[in-house]
């Protein structure tokens, strides 16, 4: 529950700015894109001038493209804040690289997220770790912050809301999270359209991409660790871009015996990204902060401090059995 002073605090705020910049965290997914352009459209009906942005790389992933409210994007280098900023879906200031330079400036900060390890770094933080997603609260709260749902804010809404929950079926998914869906569905929102937009829009290349990376999963006996490796030279051969693979880790979870999934994705500077997922409660949140990172019990992520993927899996599977989440210790 967001407490009624939080929401008069946030909701003056916005009454008292002109302009509102409006950032989502670094590799943005649809909660992130889903609640910066729901409330963008939002505060921009209400006659604020909306700019929204997140750090390079700035684009837009592929099966987001079809949001409304994609003309408010602003890039990072581009953006001159001169009023209020609210964030969106990060958890601290860390997952906004590009910005902290804006975000130390003196600006009233508005942060919104569902983050467990949540810093509070805003001036204002509306933060429910009960939410499933960043999208949810944006919707839970509009009315208390004076706005008024629109068809196309209500889609994106429902999209943040979506995938986040991986189409409603992970635990964070609640009865309030299904009552909000339907009213957002009663806004006008159509969810089989979404879904065809989110989840039926791959390319060719991308599914042989796909292919290609699930021959090459590993499930290992003693940590229950199941992982696939994407470096720059697969992505090229598909002529695939990074942003595009956000949901192959969803695959890897269909292993019935996995216990942890990971994705080590390599950037183009040869740095590696890792994503995880976990079951049966195995907190993998503490294991992401500890490298690094961050996220939700079942769902982190960090960036490898290490060199290459050999060493970033090692050190990884290290943690875990040090967590008492192997096999053996069970
Ligand atoms: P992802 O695997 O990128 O979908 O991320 C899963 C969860 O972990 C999300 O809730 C993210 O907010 C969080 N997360 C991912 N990468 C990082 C990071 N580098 N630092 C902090 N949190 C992260
Ligand atoms: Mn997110
Ligand atoms: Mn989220």
């Amino acid at each position: 529950m967001i407490e009624r002073e939080v929401l008069e605090d946030a909701s003056a705020l916005i009454r008292g700015s002109g302009s509102v910049v409006i950032l989502g965290h670094q590799y943005p997914d649809g909660d992130a894109v889903g609640s910066v352009l729901g409330l963008g459209l939002m505060l921009r009906d209400l006659g604020k001038t909306v700019e929204v942005s997140w750090p390079e790389p700035f684009e837009v992933p592929g099966r987001l493209t079809f949001l409304p409210g994609l003309d408010m994007m602003v890039g990072p280098d581009k953006l001159e804040p001169e009023d209020l900023i609210v964030t969106v879906d990060c958890a601290s200031r860390e997952r906004l690289p590009d910005f902290n330079k804006i975000l130390r400036g003196g600006f009233n900060v508005v942060n919104i997220d569902h983050h467990t390890d949540n810093t509070m770094f805003g001036t204002v933080n509306i933060v429910d770790k009960d939410a499933a997603a960043t999208a949810e609260i944006v919707y839970l709260i509009h009315r208390d912050l004076g706005l008024e749902l629109t068809e196309d804010a209500a889609v994106c809404l429902y999209t943040g809301i979506l995938t986040d929950t991986g189409k409603f079926q992970f635990n964070n998914t609640s009865v309030e999270t299904l009552k909000v869906a339907s009213e957002l569905a009663a806004a006008g929102v159509k969810p089989s359209w979404i879904y065809e937009n989110v989840y039926q829009s791959d390319s060719l290349n991308y599914l042989l991409f796909t292919g290609d990376a699930l021959s090459r999963c590993v499930l290992e006996e003693d940590t229950g660790l199941t992982y696939v490796f994407i470096s720059q030279e697969n992505l090229k051969r598909f002529g695939v871009r990074m942003s595009e693979t956000e949901d192959l880790i969803d695959s890897l979870r269909a292993l019935k015996t996995h216990r942890i999934a990971a994705l080590f994705k390599e950037l183009e500077s040869g740095t590696i990204r890792v994503s995880m997922r976990s079951r049966n409660d195995i907190d993998i949140g503490s294991i992401a902060r500890k490298l690094g990172g961050g996220g939700h019990k079942v769902a982190a992520g960090y960036t490898s401090s290490r060199n290459g993927f050999e060493d970033t899996l090692n050190e990884l599977r290290r943690e875990i059995i040090e967590a008492g989440w192997g096999t053996d210790n069970r």
